[in-house]
């Protein structure tokens, strides 16, 4: 996997006179995992939008190195990988042709074989020529986490992972979580839960 540091050098945001958060250093390099906290309301879904360059910050940067160079802004989204809630699939297709259609989408060649691979990975197997439309929002949580076991990404940008999942859904997002930083990949956990983040090396705490 390509090695990528982002670099968030005093970024701040504000919706009108409301300022979100201001000045936030942070350095996030392969295999480490920072987490973003705070209550409801409090700006961490945005400023994993302004790391994925979703939306701008109102000041400061967000730099992307590959292998020590610079990664231009176009070419940066290749390197992320999302988990939001408010990403959502096409409710007529299966969770099969979901995931095929996002993994070519990148621009990449899996096999069917490595794409059920992906769906077992999840849990998703016997389930994949279903509909999303009729998934339960924990089967398409789960199918979130398939796209990221696909495409491998080397930044996870992870926004409130385990909602709707049970149990076990949690136990899986741990499994898949601390896999990616054994092989290298740079993670950000956005969560009001404060036990999903307690082993991220570093914490950005919003208020
Ligand atoms: P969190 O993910 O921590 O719950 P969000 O980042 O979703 O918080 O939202 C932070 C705050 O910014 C909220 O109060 C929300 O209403 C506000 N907000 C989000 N998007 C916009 C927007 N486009 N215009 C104005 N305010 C916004
Ligand atoms: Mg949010």
């Amino acid at each position: 996997m390509q090695k990528v540091v982002v670099e968030l050098i005093r970024v701040s945001k504000k919706y009108g006179r409301r300022q979100l958060f201001a000045d936030i250093n942070q350095r996030i390099g392969p295999g480490e995992c920072v987490g973003v906290t705070g209550p409801n309301g409090s700006g961490k879904s945005t400023l994993v939008k302004i790391i994925a360059g979703l939306l701008r910050p109102s000041a400061g940067i967000v730099q992307v190195r590959m292998d020590g160079k610079a990664v231009d802004a176009e070419k940066r989204m290749a390197c992320f990988g999302l988990i939001s809630p408010e990403l959502l699939f096409y409710q007529a297709m299966t969770g099969y042709e979901n995931l095929q259609f996002l993994v070519r989408a990148r621009g990449l060649a899996l096999s069917d074989e490595q794409l059920l691979t992906c769906l077992e990975a999840v849990g998703l197997s016997g389930r994949q020529q279903e509909c999303v439309g009729t998934y339960s929002t924990g089967m398409r949580q789960r199918l979130k986490f398939a796209v990221l076991e696909a495409l491998r990404p080397p930044v996870w940008l992870l926004d409130e992972p385990t909602s709707n999942l049970d149990e076990e859904g949690k136990k899986l997002v741990k499994r898949l979580v601390d896999n990616a930083l054994a092989q290298q990949a740079a993670v950000v956990i956005a969560t009001n839960d404060l036990e999903e983040v307690r082993d991220a090396g570093q914490k950005i705490a919003l208020a």
